[in-house]
């Protein structure tokens, strides 16, 4: 197949025992290579915890309670990443997946210079490097992402929030990933410096061939930028499409009402005011369909039985999902 990545069955739980909280259930997932996947929710739905449990960077106390992660390396059998030992995940890190965390363009180091903090990564995994090659491959990289290579001598407070964000996309990838995954890199920015820096992610994207997993809140971003969009709600996968058919037929209601408020294009975000209510307590979620309290369509059985992630009857083949009972789902194991 062209998968990279294959998520399949993915839980994972903050706490133990009767603390647990549930944060990701049941999550089947998959990404393919050279493609944009877009990952949607309202903020607690687990898109965090979805990409840091699939790169195993789950801050304590989160646990993987169930599911693989399979990594399909080039012409080689498939890689359980919740399998790997120690080493084998270093290796992993950065060289074949790397992920650019929520935050990331206050994470650099105020005291080093960008030069330091991207040399520091390739000499990490390539210790035998000259000084002079690995300066040279982080100025290659400040290129990549549209700096001029005079900043390599600058400190992050000297670069704006938009350029700290292109250095950390630079880190990233650095060891040629096959996988980059983008936790809501650009929310603290401007929305005009955010399309710029999806633009040129998608570009490099085309040029570099490696597949992307970006996060965020705005829809709309999603839908300009991604191939195919997943939608999470109360730490489950509720409806997946191409972007285009997502945004002409969103299935689900919760999509729906997603797509129904898009934040303004300037100025600062709304409340998502398509979605009346609030997200669900992981701690006491509701029965059935967890959306059902908020849901203008809910029915009695979507208070009582959990919808089946499936492929709706008027569409042929997997790429289409949703998980809802208005929609009748395929029976033969799609
Ligand atoms: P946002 O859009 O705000 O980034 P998210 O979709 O990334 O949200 P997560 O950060 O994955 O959501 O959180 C999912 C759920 O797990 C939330 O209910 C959150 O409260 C809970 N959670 C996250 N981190 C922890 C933690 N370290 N300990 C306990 N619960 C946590
Ligand atoms: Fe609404 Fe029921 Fe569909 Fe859930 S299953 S989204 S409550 S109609
Ligand atoms: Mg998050």
């Amino acid at each position: 197949s062209d998968a990279v990545l294959e998520v399949r069955g993915l839980n994972v739980d903050y706490g133990l025992g009767d603390e647990a909280v549930h944060a990701v259930r049941d999550v089947d997932l998959t990404l393919h290579r050279g493609e944009v996947l877009g990952l949607a929710g309202e903020s607690g739905s687990g898109k965090s915890t979805l990409a840091y449990g699939l790169t195993r960077l789950l801050p304590p106390p989160g646990v993987i309670s169930g599911g693989e992660v399979l990594y399909h390396r080039d012409g080689g059998e498939p890689v359980d990443v919740l399998r790997m030992s120690h080493a084998e995940l270093r290796a992993f890190r950065w060289a074949e997946t790397a992920i650019v965390f929520q935050g990331a363009m206050n994470s650099l180091n105020p005291v080093h210079r960008v030069s330091t903090q991207l040399t520091d990564v390739i000499r990490a995994h390539d210790p035998r490097s000259t000084p002079a090659a690995r300066l040279a491959r982080a100025r290659e990289l400040l290129g990549l992402v549209g700096i001029a290579g005079d900043r390599l001598d600058s400190y992050p407070h000297q670069l704006s929030g938009g350029m700290r964000q292109r250095v950390m996309i630079g880190m990233a990838l650095a060891l040629e990933p096959k996988v980059v995954i983008m936790d809501e890199p650009t929310t603290a920015l401007d929305v005009v410096v955010q399309r710029q820096i999806l633009r040129q992610l998608v570009e490099l994207r085309e040029r570099l061939g490696f597949s992307v997993v970006f996060i965020t809140h705005d829809l709309s971003l999603l839908v300009e930028f991604s191939d195919r969009i997943a939608i999470m709600y109360g730490g489950r996968i509720v409806e997946e499409a191409t972007s285009g058919e997502l945004y002409r037929n969103p299935k689900h209601p919760y999509s729906h009402g997603l797509l129904n408020s898009f934040p303004a294009l300037r100025g600062p975000k709304r409340e998502l005011s398509g979605i009346p209510g609030s997200p669900p307590d992981l701690r006491g979620m509701p029965p059935g369909c967890s959306f059902h309290p908020r849901c203008p369509h809910a029915t009695e059985r979507c208070g009582v039985e959990v919808p089946v992630l499936g492929v709706p009857h008027d569409h042929v083949g997997p790429d289409r999902t949703v998980a809802c009972w208005l929609h009748p789902v395929h029976d033969n194991g799609f």
